[in-house]
């Protein structure tokens, strides 16, 4: 392709751009050239060209290539897979709740493409996916959750390699030991020959004689899987932590899945999550609105006191600063909401002091030259 625009260009960065600014650059644009977002025609040619480019310049030797000899030191070095292999898109598309290579699956034809795991060998592990539930003050300080998971995990009786312990290893017949074998699909790039694991011996280009009892061959068995999940602090609700390696266990000795955690925050009783700032909706009566008064009111630290002026309005948010919830632009406050309420019910000395309290009003305004009906 001689018309083929330059990486810098594509993703509009300087030729010195930092790699966050890369990064930043391609997260933007591949949002917007998105195809399951974009339908113009052009948005999945677009959406290839900007993977493309943020799969070289995101690779410092990939950049350095680029940069000395142009297009030609990309093509000349590299297979199309070889581009995007190792480029890491996985964590800036599960922000957008894409599956990057699902998408690109489709883009290179055959569903298969698998940029962690396109190399020859053992197969990598499954990701698994949990919730959890902290309360507000656990996401405002961080925490740490113990949680306990069903997993298929490396076999015990086998050690994971499939083999009944004593029986004997012989090389797989289908990739006659290489582990690999080679795949022709189609795909918008045109024909495109893929090295993949091989499917009879999952890549490791020997099988067990006698399968192990106990998984069957698989290397593979459910266990439970205890860890603690670190919860930061400021943690927003339905944020998404990726723990690398806590998920599956993969056979034959196959890297392990990584383990999607979402934390969904519990509703607080009293206290109300807005972005940064808590929220408190107070209650006064009316004497304490106009005398003043001091008020215990719930905060995530523990009960605060906190200074009501007289003359409060209700309706008057009273700020109490750096009392919400951390966050990357400082701490936010919490703000209490008053609202002054008028009795529906009095006793009859309640009624008789307001009475004499109007009637003392009611003097007031005279004076003043009011006049009342
Ligand atoms: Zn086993
Ligand atoms: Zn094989």
């Amino acid at each position: 392709m001689a018309s083929k625009r330059d990486y810098y260009e594509v993703l509009g960065v300087e030729r010195g751009a930092s790699p966050d600014d890369i990064k930043k650059a391609f997260r933007k644009l591949a949002f917007q050239y998105h195809p399951d977002r974009n339908k113009e025609p052009d948005a999945e040619e677009k959406f290839k060209e900007v993977s493309e480019a943020y799969a070289v310049l995101s690779d410092v030797e990939k950049r350095q290539q680029y940069d000395t000899f142009g297009h030609a030191g990309i093509s000349g070095r590299y297979s199309t897979e070889d581009i995007f292999r190792g480029a890491n898109f996985r964590d800036i598309f599960s922000e957008f709740g894409f599956n990057f290579e699902d998408i690109l699956g489709r883009m290179f034809g055959g569903g298969g493409f698998n940029f962690q795991r396109a190399q020859a060998g053992p197969r990598r592990g499954s990701d698994l996916q949990t919730r959890i539930q902290v309360t507000l003050e656990q996401a405002a300080f961080g925490t740490e959750v113990e949680i306990s998971l069903n997993r298929l995990q490396s076999c015990s009786r086998c050690g994971g390699n499939g083999a009944e312990p004593g029986s004997d290893v012989s090389t797989c017949p289908r990739c006659n030991g290489r582990g690999r074998i080679e795949q022709r699909t189609q795909s918008l790039f045109g024909q495109m020959i893929r090295v993949v694991p091989c499917d009879r011996c999952e890549g490791r280009g020997r099988i067990p004689e006698t399968p192990c009892r106990t998984c069957g061959g698989k290397g593979l068995e459910p266990g439970k899987h205890r860890l603690s999940v670190k919860v930061p602090p400021g943690i927003d609700d339905g944020t998404q932590l990726i723990l690398r390696s806590q998920g599956e266990d993969g056979p034959f000795g196959g890297p392990p899945g990584d383990l999607y955690v979402r934390v969904q925050l519990k509703p607080h009783p009293h206290l109300l999550r807005r972005g940064k700032d808590i929220i408190y909706e107070a209650e006064i009566n009316f004497p304490s609105a106009a005398l003043g008064t001091s008020l215990n009111v719930p905060s995530l630290t523990g009960e605060k006191s906190l200074r009501v002026p007289p003359g409060t309005q209700s309706g008057t948010i009273l700020r109490m600063r750096g009392e919400g919830m951390p966050s990357r632009f400082g701490k936010g406050d919490q703000l209490v909401h008053v609202t002054v309420n008028v009795p529906e019910k009095l006793s009859r000395r309640q009624r008789e002091l307001i009475e004499e309290l109007d009637k003392e009003f009611e003097a007031q305004s005279n004076k003043k030259g009011w006049f009342r009906r």
